[in-house]
């Protein structure tokens, strides 16, 4: 992780100043402050734009902020999982991918499927071992990474592993969903491209579904082509309103991933060594907590009842908005076995945290000692 505030973009600004300032219109006496949302499936012949499936311009601020934060160039996708499918297509028939055993599920349900139907070998590791990780690495097509990992929250020596996953000549891709570029860049440590979940904290507000990828100029710009060309023949293309939505949504990032890191940082202390927890994960930065609670058997039904319980939290699955949201993980159909039955996961929103924790505190103590 890098959380470094000094760091400067390339436009010289600080990151925390980017988000608000980039993916405007130039500035001309009468132009509007913000960009406009084009809603139209073709353009008039003859110019730089051809379809709308191809090209929007309505994408285009948001891919050029997030790509600016990444340090690269940036596609954006209908969703996170779109994006993902986009990078899974650069593996070739046959191919192996190297990927963490507990990622989140949809990577791996993909994945699952892919090898079942012969397209693809997936290599599952851990990513908190790096032996173990190099040795599955031996002739891997992509290494798929993700740190902190969904749910677990492991976190992988991104630097490290790269290098490894490219003296194995293999294709290194980074899910940054849980970091977000503000405090971690996966491009500069090495990787040869980034994805998203845009839906979570880069739009900030539990209101749209968008991915993102964003390859290194330059030596990135082949791949770049190739995921470009996935998107427009796949045609998992972002509605105009809601790449509009996503930019409004980034403005805000930085003070909300300041506060929410906060407020999880608090709430990981005080749940550390409650009667009814019995581990509390968190990585030491995030916005993202997971617990796992003690109950009757393997105590499922007790962290299911701590999720029901809460008030102000929402039970309900997804994260990475202004809104605090837990949910018991293995309720989700494909969610990997390594995720403990009991273990809950909570996003962590920008709320009072005196008011978050009462809440919690009361859907826990309504578990009885
Ligand atoms: C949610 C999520 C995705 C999938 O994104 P969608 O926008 O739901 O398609 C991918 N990776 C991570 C880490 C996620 O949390």
């Amino acid at each position: 992780m890098t959380e470094d505030h000094a760091r400067t973009t390339h436009s010289g600004l600080s990151p925390r100043t980017q988000v608000v300032a980039s993916g405007r219109p130039e500035r001309a006496p009468g132009a509007p402050l913000n960009p406009a949302v084009t809603f139209t499936s073709t353009y008039i012949a003859d110019g730089p734009a051809n379809y709308a499936r191809v090209d929007n311009p309505s994408w285009t601020p948001f891919e050029q902020a997030v790509g600016e934060l990444e340090g690269g160039d940036a596609l954006l996708y209908s969703s996170g999982m779109a994006a993902t499918t986009a990078v899974l297509s650069l593996v070739p028939v046959g191919g192996v991918v190297v990927a963490p055993a507990a990622a989140y599920n949809g990577l791996v349900s993909a994945l699952t499927d892919a090898d079942r139907e012969g397209r693809v070998h997936a290599r599952w590791v851990d990513v908190t071992d790096e032996a173990q990780v190099t040795t599955a690495l031996e002739g891997a097509d992509l290494l798929w990474l993700e740190s902190p990992t969904n749910p677990l929250l492991d976190v992988a020596d991104l630097a490290a592993l790269t290098r490894a996953g490219h003296e194995a000549g293999a294709l290194v891709a980074v899910d940054n969903t849980f970091a977000t570029p503000l405090l971690q860049r996966p491009l500069a440590d090495g990787a040869d491209v980034v994805v998203h979940s845009a839906t979570k904290y880069l739009s900030g507000h539990s209101d749209v579904i968008l991915g993102i990828t964003v390859t290194p100029p330059g030596a990135g710009e082949a791949l770049r082509q190739r995921l470009a060309r996935h998107r427009t023949l796949g045609g998992a293309i972002a509605g105009p309103m809601e790449a509009w939505l996503a930019l409004r949504g980034l403005r805000t990032l930085a003070l909300r991933l300041e506060r929410s890191c906060a407020n999880a940082a608090e709430l990981a202390t005080r749940l550390e060594g409650h009667p009814r927890i019995s581990r509390v994960r968190y990585p030491g930065w995030g916005a993202v907590v997971s617990i796992e609670v003690v109950g009757d058997g393997d105590g499922a039904a007790a962290a299911e009842a701590v999720a029901a319980g809460t008030r102000l939290w929402s039970n309900s699955t997804s994260l990475g908005g202004v809104e605090s949201q837990l949910e018991r993980r293995r309720r989700q159909p494909g969610e990997p076995e390594a995720v403990p039955v009991n273990l809950v996961r909570m996003s962590v929103g920008v709320e009072d945290v005196e008011d978050l924790w009462r809440d919690l505190e009361s859907s826990l103590a309504a578990l009885g000692s």
